[in-house]
């Protein structure tokens, strides 16, 4: 869909599944089992969407899944679902080709972001958008060199060493924008130097939420991560994004929700609510007409 020079799309490249429990942090699970039923390893049904925008100049992609490069008790610890759709069916579909990605905007290098940016091919590592720029923050690429060992499991060197090596690596210090009308908002509260991308035409903004808001049930601001590596600094970049969201009637999009692509919030004495959902396209078309 055209949101002015921006044609933006969703960008489906597979379904895997992760423990409940640490996709809700302090929540019971009698709350969030409701609309978010655990299966029999107690994991819920989760997806991988990234994002697509094209420029008249740039054909740029934010974040790439999980990759296709993962050992098979990887895949199944975290149910990899690639039936349905890969990253490169998906591009294909947009009549994308590899090589015609000029960026790739990581939000930050967990596996289930940033695999997809590296492929194995006959046994040798190769990038996987071999003419992308790659950006990611400096503080995160320095992060991701030495994790804690709390966080270590999500920071798998093969999928992101080859950036560097291949001197397609532009590492950003900081909020930015990047392109006319795309900026980087950078946020601490799950990694260090997260960023979150947000388009913007006309005062309208389409925001990829990635791991701050990665599904729709993730909304209201308790709602946080057992991951995340500074949980009380999330619940207030939260605050300070969804507030701006709520006021702007910014389109967010959810990275991680399988059943839902993007939302618009609002806030009231109870707080935080999802008030429209559906497509970026229906809910950016609806805009214009409110
Ligand atoms: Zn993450």
């Amino acid at each position: 869909m055209k949101h002015g020079p921006f044609t933006i799309d969703p960008v489906m490249t597979g379904d895997f599944r992760l423990d409940g429990g640490a996709m809700f942090g302090v929540v019971p699970r009698t709350l969030w089992s409701r609309s978010n039923p655990p299966d029999e390893h107690n994991r819920i049904a989760m997806t991988m969407r990234a994002l697509l925008v094209r420029t008249p100049e740039r054909t740029i992609l934010v974040d790439t899944g999980v990759g296709n490069k993962n050992p098979d008790k990887f895949a199944q610890i975290f149910a990899l679902d690639f039936g349905q759709y890969t990253l490169e069916s998906s591009l294909a579909a947009h009549g994308v080709a590899p090589e015609d990605v000029t960026d790739v905007i990581l939000t930050h290098l967990h596996f289930d972001h940033v695999g997809g940016a590296v492929r194995r091919d006959d046994g040798r590592l190769a990038l996987a958008f071999p003419n992308a720029t790659h950006y990611v923050q400096r503080r995160q690429w320095e992060w991701a060199l030495a994790p804690s060992d709390r966080d270590k499991a999500s920071y798998l060197p093969d999928n992101y060493l080859p950036l560097r090596d291949a001197e397609k690596l532009a590492l950003l210090d900081g909020d930015t924008e990047l392109f006319p009308g795309i900026a980087l908002h950078v946020i601490d509260g799950h990694t260090f130097g997260q960023q979150l991308v947000r388009i913007t035409h006309e005062g309208r903004s389409v925001l990829y939420c990635a791991d701050l808001v990665p599904m729709s049930a993730h909304i209201p601001a308790p709602y946080i991560m057992g991951y995340d590596l500074q949980p009380v600094v999330t619940l207030n970049e939260k605050k300070r994004l969804l507030d701006d969201a709520a006021a702007n009637g910014d389109v967010l999009v959810f990275e991680h929700d399988p059943g839902m692509e993007a939302a618009i919030v609002t806030k009231d004495e109870r707080g935080y609510r999802a008030a429209a959902t559906g497509g970026i396209h229906e809910l950016l078309a609806a805009g214009k007409d409110a």
